[in-house]
């Protein structure tokens, strides 16, 4: 009774690991590293260092997915923010051993959306 069959996820075939799940259609998945959850890329957004040389670390959302080093992948959500703070995800994404200061991140989530023109498409 002590058995546990972690090894192999519910699923026969071996599914790869990069391709998406069928559920989130095609395109590039990565990992949020906030809630752990897979989602296609183009609904995360990607957090790199602002400046690696910078003391505490300082992440920023790279919008244009064009900072160089390394790079952890976040829902734009306020709550993955939190789960991937609490959890010191970016630290370990980053490969960077003190704390990191995630408050331009932190800003840009919990930022209102940029306001659209009202009055057009189908409300
Ligand atoms: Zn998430």
């Amino acid at each position: 009774m002590g058995r546990d069959g972690r090894l192999s996820e519910a699923g026969s075939r071996s599914r790869h690991p990069d391709q998406a799940p069928e559920h989130l259609g095609p395109g590039p998945v990565r990992t949020c590293v906030g809630c752990r959850a897979r989602d296609l890329a183009a609904r995360l957004v990607r957090v790199a260092l602002a400046d690696a040389a910078a003391e505490p670390s300082a992440v920023v959302i790279d919008t244009a997915r064009r900072l160089p080093g390394r790079g952890a992948w976040l829902h734009p959500d306020p709550k993955c923010l939190d789960l991937a703070e609490r959890r010191r995800a970016f630290a370990r994404a980053l490969r960077v051993p003190g704390p990191v200061d995630t408050r331009a991140v932190r800003e840009r989530l919990e930022a209102p959306r940029p306001a659209q023109t009202p009055g057009t498409g189908p409300g």
